[in-house]
């Protein structure tokens, strides 16, 4: 059942939901990726214009590194062929190149020779072939000083090749000025890149200058074009410098190597020299030209000392445009190390970001994945039945926080409930769970739930235990009940059975209880019977039973036993404690007791009922032996009681069959020995067993209403033999005698039975004579009398059998209708009663009874029951009872007394 619905559960669930599925894992991995992608896209962007950025830094940097070393060779190319003029200028004078040495301290031909392996590497490093071919060319022509007509027209061939390099210096500085305007933080790089042109500039200026200043004073047909020259330079250099110190920045080294330039003393001569130069040339043009070598003879030393700062200076603004150069490439690698930091940055944040999200995406994973997760466990469990599952106190969102809560907070009621649930099931009522309150509505209804039930099975409980109280005791004495008692003899048979032990059975009959109750009143009787049950309880030992059967019956079961002599032990004690009066309001009452004992037989099956009802005949067999006496149910007395059983079963055949037959017995008036009655007497003549006495069958037939049809076939029989006789003309008047029992006296039949057979054969009631013994009268005293009353007024005489044997006192004699006291045997045959004989038939007498004297034997007892008043005598003497075939030979009358 419970594993059906946990098949088809979650299924209806999700039909009717109809919704997609997916883990929340799933949806906090899409939440953190999709970001993520995004983050990366633009990232990589970033990343891509970093690298981009940095590879023109790179490349701005190898053109920058290419424009330095270009910027060099076109100077260098100037060199040379100042050099170059130089020695040839010197070759054309004649002049000793050491002698110059010695006079300007310049070793011209060794400079030259140091200016071309400079080139040389120069042009190797920038792999310009075209230009090392025209280098060579421009050598050729100018290395022969002899063949020169013109060195400084020769010295062109220089400058061709000096304006290629120059073309592709200027190509390059203007891409990077371009390429440096467009670039982020390609400001600095400009300013240099301009200072670099403009040293340039400047060092070719000053280089110009040098040569036009000493062709001018070597030369004296171009000294017009010199001076020209030497004024347009000087204006470009003037120009040049006042960018360079507008533009370098003042950390700058070009800025410095300018200071350099303008600190410098050579520079200052230069200058002087130059200045000199153009003054001279404008002024005296003639003169000087006119002068001629006589110059530079005359004032050699002044002519060397102008050439070594001319020198000088241009080595300054070398230095220059070298300090320009590296400013530009310090420049362009700065940029290139920004684009470098830059990217290194870029790569830098993707990473971080990416990162971050991981981590921000496995942290919500932690923090949401797992507390839901577990949610859904516990919620699994709780929708199992496991009202223990607990979310707990698991860190998560505040949502998740509450919904656990509420969860606990469900599972919590559950369990409770599924504990009330098992208190009520085990009937545990008293348990304080049931009395716990959860809060709610739910909780509520709960409780109310659980109270209403707790009630109503505590009302039942206690209407149980009532019942089962009083289906087991008895109401009066609160001592267990006949059922109860028998269940618990049941069980200690079983017991014993087990065992070797033996139990003792106490069948208890309080004597004269009816007395008690007729005399003192229900009420006494009921504190009669709760007394003798305290009593028994108070005397038995402890484990032993003590029940009540019904009536004044009581049970005790003593277990465990050794033998008879202890259960005689005890039942006698039970006798002794039992005989104590009771004390009843007023009066004290002594109610005795009879005690029936069976004990169990060893290890035979022996039925709790045989047992009891073994105890009953014992106590029945104690009661006929007299009162306040033990009786332990033996063999004899078993196999008795199963003859008395047989003989009851006989009965029953007999009355219907008709095994009965009528005997009479003659009755005798002593003065003329006259017949004057016979009393009719019973014997059953049994199939196989002959004529059986009444003494063996009439008490059996008292034990049931066997003798109420007996007594009545008797007085049928006896009103028929009179009607017999009379037709016969036998025995005229003699009246017969029938014994009627106490239970057919008390039975409501009697007046019909015995009236019903005179009228319907028509004899006289006069006829009749009605027996009854002293002990049946006794038994109700009231209600016989009337009875008896009824026969007697239709002329039925009365008699009183075996007067003598019970205890009836004058008082009762007085109050009945007796005719006839019939004294008992015993008395007859008892010499030692005379004088309570007498008194028998005199207060008989007193009463107008008649006497008659039952068991004459002996005509001597004939003789003294007549002489003591007897008006009838009956027995052997005269007669025994015979069938009325044989009556014809007894003839009492002819016989003498
Ligand atoms: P009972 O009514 O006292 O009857 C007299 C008994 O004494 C008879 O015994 C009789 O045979 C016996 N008897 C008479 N004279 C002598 C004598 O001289 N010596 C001795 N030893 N016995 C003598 P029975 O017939 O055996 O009856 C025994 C008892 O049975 C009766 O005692 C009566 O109580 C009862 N009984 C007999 N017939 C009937 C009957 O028809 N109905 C009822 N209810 N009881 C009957
Ligand atoms: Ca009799
Ligand atoms: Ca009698």
């Amino acid at each position: 059942m419970r594993q059906s619905s946990r098949a088809t559960g979650p299924t209806t669930t999700t039909q009717r939901s109809g919704g997609v599925r997916y883990r929340i894992s799933v949806l906090l991995v899409a939440l953190a990726v999709v970001p993520l992608t995004g983050v990366g896209w633009f990232t990589t962007v970033e990343v891509r214009s970093a690298e981009s950025a940095r590879q023109q830094a790179d490349s701005v940097e190898a053109a920058v590194t290419r424009l330095a070393l270009l910027t060099e060779l076109t100077s260098r190319i100037q060199d040379e062929r100042n050099w170059s003029s130089g020695r040839n200028a010197i070759a054309k004078i004649g002049l000793d190149p050491s002698l110059v040495k010695t006079l300007t301290g310049l070793d011209i031909p060794a400079e030259f020779e140091l200016t071309r392996t400079r080139i040389d590497t120069l042009v190797g490093q920038l792999q310009l072939d075209s230009v090392a071919e025209q280098l060579i060319l421009a050598r050729a022509k100018t290395n022969l000083p002899d063949t020169a007509g013109n060195l400084f027209v020769e010295s062109s061939r220089y400058d061709s090749v000096g304006e290629v390099v120059a073309d592709e210096s200027q190509r390059m500085l203007d891409d990077l000025l371009l390429t440096a305007g467009r670039m982020k933080g390609g400001q600095d790089l400009v300013a240099t890149l301009r200072v670099l042109e403009s040293s340039t500039v400047a060092q070719q200026s000053v280089s110009g200058e040098f040569t036009a200043l000493f062709s001018a004073q070597f030369s004296d047909a171009e000294l017009t074009s010199d001076l020209a020259a030497l004024l347009g330079r000087r204006a470009v250099r003037a120009e040049a410098e006042s960018d360079i110190r507008r533009t370098a920045s003042g950390s700058s080294r070009s800025r410095q190597a300018m200071a350099t330039i303008d600190a410098s003393a050579d520079e200052q001569v230069f200058e002087l020299a130059v200045r000199k130069q153009i003054d001279d040339g404008l002024n005296a043009r003639s003169a000087a030209k006119q002068a001629g070598l006589g110059v530079l003879t005359s004032d050699i030393d002044g002519v060397a000392a102008q050439f070594r700062a001319g020198n000088e200076s241009t080595r300054l603004y070398f230095t220059l445009v070298g300090a320009a150069s590296d400013d530009a490439l310090a420049a362009s690698s700065t940029l290139a190390v920004r684009a470098q930091q830059q990217l290194d940055r870029a790569i830098a944040t993707v990473a971080i970001l990416a990162a971050i999200s991981l981590l921000f995406s496995a942290a919500a994973t932690r923090a949401v994945v797992r507390p839901v997760r577990r949610l859904a466990e516990v919620a699994a469990r709780i929708s199992d039945g496991d009202s223990r599952a607990r979310f707990g106190n698991a860190h998560g969102s505040i949502e998740i926080v509450a919904a656990g809560r509420a969860m606990d907070a469900a599972a919590a009621h559950l369990e409770l409930a599924e504990q009330q649930a098992k208190a009520l099931a085990e009937g545990d009522l008293d348990h304080p769970i049931l009395s716990q309150a959860t809060t709610g509505q739910l909780g509520a209804s709960l409780q109310d739930a659980v109270e209403a039930l707790a009630g109503s099975m505590q009302e039942r409980e206690e209407f149980r235990r009532r019942m089962t109280h009083e289906a087991t005791h008895d109401g009066l004495t609160q001592i267990a009940n006949r059922n109860a008692s028998l269940a618990q003899l049941r069980r200690g048979l079983a017991r014993v059975r087990r065992s070797d032990a033996q139990l003792a059975v106490l069948f208890i009959d309080l004597d004269g209880f009816k007395d008690v109750n007729d005399t003192h009143g229900h009420h006494a009787g009921d504190m009669v019977l709760r007394a003798t049950a305290q009593r028994l309880v108070n005397a038995v030992r402890d484990g032993d039973h003590v029940g009540r059967l019904g009536g004044d019956e009581f049970v005790v079961i003593a277990e465990p036993v050794s033998g008879v002599d202890e259960a005689v032990a005890l039942a006698e004690r039970l006798v002794a404690e039992l005989g104590e009066p009771i004390q009843i309001e007023h009066s004290r009452v002594a109610v005795r007791a009879s005690i029936g004992i069976a004990l169990s037989q060893g290890h035979d099956e022996m039925d709790s009922i045989d047992l009891l009802r073994d105890a009953d005949l014992a106590v029945y067999k104690a009661k006929a032996d007299g009162r306040g006496r033990v009786e332990i149910c033996d063999d004899a007395l078993r196999s008795a009681l199963f003859e008395r059983a047989d003989i009851e079963r006989a009965l029953r055949q007999a009355i219907a069959e008709v095994e009965f037959v009528l005997f009479y017995q003659p009755i005798i008036e002593p003065g003329e020995q006259r017949l004057c009655g016979f009393e009719a007497l019973i014997r059953w003549n049994r199939p196989g067993q002959g004529m059986v006495s009444p003494d063996n069958f009439i008490p059996v037939a008292e034990r049931s209403d066997l003798i109420v049809a007996i007594d009545r076939w008797v007085v049928g029989a006896a009103v028929r033999q009179i009607k017999a006789w009379d037709a016969e003309g036998a025995f005229p008047g003699v009246p017969v005698s029938v014994n009627v029992s106490g239970r057919h006296l008390g039975s409501p039949s009697l007046i019909d039975d015995v009236l019903s057979p005179l009228r319907d054969h028509d004899v006289d009631p006069s006829r009749l004579v009605v027996e009854i013994t002293e002990s049946a009268l006794l038994e109700d005293l009231e209600g016989a009398a009337a009875k008896l009353q009824i026969l007697r007024s239709h002329g039925i005489r009365i008699a009183i059998d075996d007067f003598g044997t019970g205890y009836t006192s004058l008082a009762h004699l007085k109050s009945l209708p007796i005719d006839i006291l019939k004294i008992d045997r015993s008395y007859t045959n008892d010499e030692s009663a005379t004088s309570l004989v007498q008194l028998i038939i005199d207060t008989g007498h007193l009463l107008g009874a008649s006497i008659t004297a039952e068991g004459i034997e002996t005509s001597e007892q004939a003789t003294l029951l007549a002489a003591m008043g007897s008006d009838e005598l009956q027995g052997y003497l005269y007669g025994r009872p015979v069938p009325p075939a044989d009556l014809h030979r007894t003839r009492p009358v002819d016989r003498p007394v």
